[in-house]
């Protein structure tokens, strides 16, 4: 079998690149996905009546290419929501972000998260050692930091704050002017603070329908399931395909997690080898909940930043769409992440996440479970730590020699969302045109 252009990966970047290439140019492109369906991290199952995602996969659309494609992608089968998403912090929920709502917390809390923030605008002083934890300090002051910048992102990120930078926090991180801070703290400010203020959701049947769509454009047989890859000549310009045997190539775009990859396309020179040594990430492991009764909660998502609690985020997927969950019931989506080497049985971890779930409120001992599904992301959130970007620099220097696109979340290794998949594909459609 060959292709001009072979594309490792059916989620939304190995997709797009494919659906643009139809629309650039005639060269041929087939897309090999290891799993049993298109979507990748985009993908949603049903279960037991209910429809979950692989944690919550909502709909942030900045760039006015990105809108058109999923409206014309999803078509009527799309709704808007305006976020509401709160922090479960001192026994209240305040609204997000943190930074700017400290209003209904104790007042010692308030009164230290004021002070410190009051000491940065006074005394600024610019971050030390370029590392999130002293980002934060110099941003938000010693109170906010404490009470929640610290604590959350220890619970996502599962490295030492130090060691991370703050490259990938741009327009994740809000940074509220002094006024607002200080409204926020003396009223329940309602101003909306982000780059997630609204978000779009599919009406039916999860984000699984964005993935669908986009490969029922493409040509009969050019996207493949069940083919993972498990070889890669990049002088010879072939690949080994479970259930295809050998395909040929001019191009090659991967899709698939990028120190995997170099792993297929080994033995690698020993630099970037190396390289590939030094990309981490973390894992996300996600417990789908169906509870029997409706409106557990009325917000969209809760953060939990305190250590008593063994999940930083809690979402209701049932307030995105009342069609993922059968009437009278409610999806939760529940997250913790963990680092390399860190092993907990999930019954265990499900024990304490029921606990925890008890103990803030959110679900009552009455409460019926009728539907559960552990969703394990070994990819879950790239870590951008001090090594990332040279090793990147090694390993992206070679890929171009080697005439590999390696894009998408983490293809290209980077923090990113749908929409991002998207656009990267057409991008990478539009260079591998260009020639
Ligand atoms: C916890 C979490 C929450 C998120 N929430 C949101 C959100 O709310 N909104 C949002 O916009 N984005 C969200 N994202 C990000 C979003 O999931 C990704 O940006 C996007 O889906 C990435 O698409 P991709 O095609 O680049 O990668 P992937 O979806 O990972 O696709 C890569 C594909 O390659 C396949 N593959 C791997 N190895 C091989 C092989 N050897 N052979 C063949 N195929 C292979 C995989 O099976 C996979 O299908 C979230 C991500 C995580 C982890």
């Amino acid at each position: 079998m060959k292709t001009d252009v072979l594309i490792i990966g059916g989620g939304l970047s190995g997709l797009s690149t494919a659906y643009h290439l139809n629309r650039l140019s005639g060269m041929t492109s087939l897309v090999v996905e290891a799993g049993a369906k298109v979507g990748g991290q985009a993908v949603s199952e049903r279960v037991d009546g209910f429809v979950f995602d692989q944690t919550g996969h909502l709909l942030h659309l900045h760039h006015p290419y990105g809108k058109r494609l999923v409206r014309s992608l999803l078509g009527g089968n799309l709704a808007e929501h305006c976020r509401d998403s709160r922090i479960h912090s001192h026994g209240t929920a305040t609204r997000y972000p943190f930074q700017a709502n400290t209003y209904g917390l104790p007042v010692p809390v308030i009164e230290e998260c004021l002070a410190g923030f009051l000491e940065t605008v006074h005394w600024p002083r610019p971050p030390a050692d370029g590392s999130f934890r002293r980002w934060c300090l110099a941003q938000f002051g010693s109170g906010i930091s404490r009470h929640f910048m610290l604590p959350y992102n220890e619970k996502v990120w599962r490295r030492p704050l130090d060691e991370i930078n703050t490259e990938w926090q741009g327009p994740f991180v809000p940074k509220p002017r002094a006024a607002e801070v200080l409204c926020g703290a003396l009223t329940d400010q309602t101003k909306a603070f982000g780059y997630n203020t609204t978000f779009l959701y599919p009406k039916q049947g999860g984000i699984q329908p964005l993935a669908d769509s986009l490969a029922s454009r493409l040509k009969p047989g050019q996207v493949l399931t069940n083919c993972r890859v498990t070889a890669v000549d990049l002088e010879g310009r072939t690949a080994q395909v479970v259930g295809l045997g050998t395909v040929r190539f001019k191009r090659l775009v991967n899709t698939a997690p990028l120190p995997a990859f170099l792993d297929l396309a080994g033995p690698l020179p020993r630099p970037i080898g190396s390289a590939r040594r030094r990309l981490r990430c973390n894992r996300v492991l996600c417990l789908n909940l169906g509870v029997a009764r409706a409106k557990v909660s009325d917000r969209h998502w809760i953060y939990f930043p305190e250590r008593k609690f063994p999940f930083y985020r809690v979402g209701f997927a049932s307030n995105f769409s009342r069609n993922v969950a059968p009437p009278g019931a409610s999806s939760l989506y529940i997250e913790a992440a963990r680092g390399p080497g860190e092993k907990e049985s999930l019954p265990s971890l499900e024990r304490r996440f029921m606990d925890g779930l008890r103990g803030c409120g959110l679900l009552r001992p009455s409460d019926r479970v009728l539907a559960r599904q552990w969703v394990l992301l070994e990819h879950g959130y790239v870590v951008y730590d001090r090594d990332r970007a040279p090793a990147l620099e090694t390993i992206f220097s070679f890929l171009r020699k080697a005439k590999v696109e390696s894009i998408g979340r983490y293809g290209a290794w980077k923090y990113s969302f749908m929409e991002g998949a998207l656009l990267d594909g057409k991008i990478c459609a539009e260079r591998l045109v260009k020639g």
